[in-house]
């Protein structure tokens, strides 16, 4: 089994960096299956997502493409568990998310998930660095040092060519250096899926198709498996597979 939750530990177990486990015959990184998500509101009920049914594969690289309200967000979201679903269930490997209690799917959320959002979602009052050793601070598992958790950011911040802003303020960066500290942020943890909401949406053309390669590089040499929400059909065609939603459903899947 490539991914356990050790519920006594309160500690997710994943050597997703080790050879694809291949004796138990799965390679399902994620699996969701009949996802509906109903919200009640005082403005009336939105039946946001309906039986939505997908497999993705570990080191698969997908994008989810759709209209604007089609529910792309919602079920972005209840895949990285910041939502619950009305009906339905995700698995991350083999783990049934939803059955889980809440402190658990918290572990999952800080250590299986990495976020990377349209608008970035950094705090700009403190630096690059810190920014970006935020989940490693609030993860569950704890026992990071300071001295690893410096070098292992660094690390990363160096990989994505950024290292030498380490100690300036997100809000004194450009727009793909910014995305790129929140790419940084995402990986921290070493999660076993990231997940990308319009991650190009407010770059320029030329920035946002420097983003997309960086996620790209993530997807090739170091095996991560992304899904990344995206109105831009030309990097769309460069993922592994698209998943088309319209009014909650999942309209086609084309393989690129
Ligand atoms: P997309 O990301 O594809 O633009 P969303 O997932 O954000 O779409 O929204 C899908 C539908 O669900 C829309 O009709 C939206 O208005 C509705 N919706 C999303 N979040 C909420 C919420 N918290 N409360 C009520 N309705 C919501
Ligand atoms: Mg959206």
């Amino acid at each position: 089994m490539a991914i356990e939750y050790n519920r006594r530990q309160n500690k997710v177990i994943s050597n997703h960096d080790d050879q694809p486990d291949v004796s138990s015959g799965s390679s399902s990184a994620l699996k969701v299956e009949n996802l509906s998500k109903v919200f009640e509101s005082a403005a009336g009920r939105v039946v946001a997502l309906k039986k939505i049914n997908f497999t993705i594969n570990k080191g698969e690289f997908v994008s989810i493409i759709g209209p604007s309200g089609s529910g792309k967000s919602t079920l972005l979201n209840i895949i990285g568990a910041l939502d619950r679903p009305t009906f339905g269930k995700v698995f991350i490997g083999k783990i049934d998310v939803f059955s889980l209690k809440d402190h658990e799917i918290a572990s999952i959320r800080n250590n299986m998930i990495g976020f990377i959002f349209q608008s970035f979602n950094l705090i700009n009052r403190t630096t690059v660095q810190k920014n970006v050793e935020i989940p490693s601070i609030v993860s569950c598992n704890g026992g990071d040092s300071t001295k690893h958790r410096a070098s292992r950011c660094l690390k990363i911040l160096d990989v994505l060519g950024i290292k030498d802003k380490a100690k300036f303020k997100p809000s004194s960066l450009s727009g793909g250096q910014q995305q790129r500290v929140a790419i940084a942020r995402a990986l921290m943890n070493n999660p076993t899926i990231i997940l990308a909401d319009e991650p190009t949406g407010n770059l320029d053309t030329k920035t946002g198709n420097e983003v997309f390669d960086l996620l790209k590089l993530l997807s090739k040499k170091f095996r991560r498996t992304i899904i990344m929400v995206t109105h831009n059909d030309e990097l769309a065609e460069k993922t592994d597979r698209s998943i088309y939603i319209r009014d909650g459903r999942v309209e086609k899947e084309v393989t690129n």
